[in-house]
C-alpha cells in the first residue's frame, strides 16, 4: 500500500479519507426523495464544473462509457479526430468500432495539431462530428478546445458536433461547455475530481440531443435520450452507484468550498512546479526532458521523457512513491506524474525532492 500523499498516478488519483468515509453510508432507494435531493445538489455543482446550465448526466461506468455515449449518440457517418496522444487515438478507434468512418489529424508526440490543419479539414468538410481531447493524459498536453469549438461552429454550423474528452480536465481547468458551444463534454470520477473510479459524466448540448433523436443505433445503456428523460426528475434510468454518489456529493461540496478558481490555480501551480523541476533536471544533465512543448502543459499531468523510465519508476516505488508509466507508443520512453485532484503544491514538491535523489542515483 502507498501512503497518503505519495500516489501520483494520472488516474486513479488519490482520494481523501473524508471522501472515502462517505462510501460507508447505508444505502438509500434510488427512486426516493432523498436521492432526488442529492441529485439536485450534485447536478447544480457539476454544472459549475462543466460550465453548463443543462443537466450533466452521471453514468455508472469508467470514462470510456461516456466517450462511447458521445460517439453513439452524436456521430452519424464521418468523424474528424484531432489526436494529441493515445487517448485521442482511442476516441478515433471507438468511432470506427461503432461503424463510423474516421479521418485522423495526429500530432507529433508532445505537440498539438496545428489549428490551421483543423480549419482546412473543416473547410474540405464532409464531417458530422469532431472528436478532441482537452487534457491529453498520455502526453501531458492541453488542447485548445475553445478555439476548435469556434472553428467547428463557424465552419460546420449546427451540422458538425464537437465531442470533447475532458476526462483529466474537468475539475482541473476551466471548461465552459455552454459558452464554448461544446456538444459533448465527457469525464470520469477518478481523475481531477479525486473520487474513486466508477462514475462517468456527460454534459451534452441541445444540438447533441437533437442529433441523437435522428439516430437509430443508440442502444440501451448509453442512450442519451433515456438520461435526458430521467434527468428531468433527478433520477437515472437504471440503478446508480449509490455509494459513489454519496462520495460525489461530499466531494463537490468540498470543491465548492475551495472554489473552482482556487482549484484551477492550484493545478496550474502544481504543473509549474513539475515543469520547472524537469527543466532544471534536464539542464543538470539528469537525462530527463518535458514531452509537451512550452505553453501547452496539461494542468493535471506532466509527461517526462527518459530512456530509463522503468528504473525511475522502480526507484520511486522503493521510496514509497507511485508515479505513472508511459502510454503507447511512448510506454518505454516516458513516465508521467499525475498531479491532479486534491494533491497539493507542498506534496508535489516533497515528491520531486525524492525524484531528484532517484535521478541522481541512477
Ligand atoms: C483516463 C482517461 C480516459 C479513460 O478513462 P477510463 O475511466 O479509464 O475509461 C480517457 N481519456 C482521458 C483523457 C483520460 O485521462
Amino acid at each position: 500500500m502507498i501512503d497518503k500523499g505519495r500516489f501520483f498516478v494520472p488516474g486513479p488519483t488519490e482520494v481523501r479519507p473524508e471522501v472515502l468515509d462517505a462510501l460507508r453510508r447505508p444505502m438509500i432507494f434510488h427512486r426516493h426523495k432523498e436521492m432526488e435531493e442529492l441529485m439536485r445538489r450534485v447536478t447544480a455543482r457539476l454544472g459549475a464544473v462543466f460550465g453548463t446550465r443543462r443537466p450533466v448526466h452521471v453514468l455508472t461506468g469508467s470514462g470510456t462509457s461516456a466517450m462511447e455515449l458521445a460517439i453513439r449518440n452524436g456521430t452519424k457517418r464521418r468523424v474528424l479526430a484531432v489526436i494529441h496522444g493515445d487517448f485521442g487515438e482511442r476516441f478515433a478507434r471507438m468511432a470506427e468500432a461503432c461503424g463510423r468512418e474516421v479521418v485522423r489529424l495526429t500530432a507529433e508526440p508532445g505537440g498539438v495539431v496545428p489549428l490551421e490543419q483543423v480549419r482546412q479539414a473543416l473547410v474540405r468538410g464532409g464531417f458530422d462530428a469532431v472528436t478532441a481531447t482537452h487534457s491529453e493524459t498520455a502526453t501531458g498536453v492541453l488542447g485548445d478546445i475553445k478555439v476548435i469549438g469556434e472553428m467547428v461552429r463557424e465552419l460546420g454550423g449546427d451540422d458538425v458536433l464537437l465531442l470533447v474528452d475532458a476526462v483529466s480536465a474537468a475539475g482541473a481547468t476551466p471548461i465552459d461547455a455552454d459558452a464554448w458551444e461544446l456538444d459533448a463534454v465527457v469525464s470520469a470520477s477518478q481523475k481531477a475530481l479525486a473520487l474513486p473510479p466508477g462514475l462517468a459524466f456527460a454534459a451534452v448540448s441541445e444540438r447533441f440531443v437533437a442529433r441523437a433523436r435522428t439516430l437509430r443505433d443508440r442502444g440501451v445503456y448509453l442512450d442519451v435520450l433515456r438520461y435526458e428523460e430521467f434527468a428531468g426528475k433527478f433520477q437515472s434510468p437504471t440503478t446508480p452507484a449509490v455509494s459513489l454518489l454519496f462520495a460525489l456529493d461530499k466531494q463537490l461540496a468540498d470543491i465548492e468550498q475551495e472554489t473552482l478558481a482556487a482549484r484551477f490555480a492550484r493545478h496550474l501551480a502544481m504543473t509549474a512546479v513539475c515543469t520547472a523541476f524537469v527543466s532544471r533536471a534536464e539542464a543538470a544533465g539528469l537525462g530527463v526532458s518535458l514531452l509537451a512543448g512550452p505553453g501547452r502543459y496539461s494542468p493535471s499531468v506532466t509527461c517526462i521523457r527518459s530512456d530509463r523510465s522503468g528504473e525511475i519508476l522502480k526507484g520511486m516505488r522503493e521510496q514509497g512513491y507511485e508515479l505513472g508509466g508511459g502510454q503507447p507508443p511512448l510506454a518505454k520512453t516516458t513516465f508521467r506524474i499525475g498531479h491532479m485532484g486534491d494533491h497539493t503544491v507542498t506534496g508535489v514538491e516533497a515528491m520531486l525532492g525524492v525524484l531528484d535523489r532517484v535521478l541522481r542515483n541512477l
